[in-house]
C-alpha cells in the first residue's frame, strides 16, 4: 500500500510497519494511505448503490 506525506507529498511503500513520521521531511503524523485509481472507482460505485 502506497503512503503519501501530506506535508511534502513524498510517496513511498513501507516494507512492513508504517512509520509514524515521514522518512523524507521527518514530520510526524502526516502519512496517509494513497488511494489507487481502483479504490476510487470502488468507493464511487458503492455510493451509487446506496442512493
Ligand atoms: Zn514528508
Amino acid at each position: 500500500m502506497t503512503h503519501i506525506c501530506s506535508n511534502c507529498n513524498y510517496k513511498f511503500e513501507p516494507k512492513g510497519k508504517v512509520p509514524n513520521k515521514c522518512p523524507y521531511c521527518d514530520k510526524e503524523g502526516t502519512l496517509s494511505k494513497s488511494k489507487s485509481m481502483q479504490e476510487w472507482i470502488d468507493e464511487v460505485s458503492d455510493e451509487m448503490k446506496e442512493g
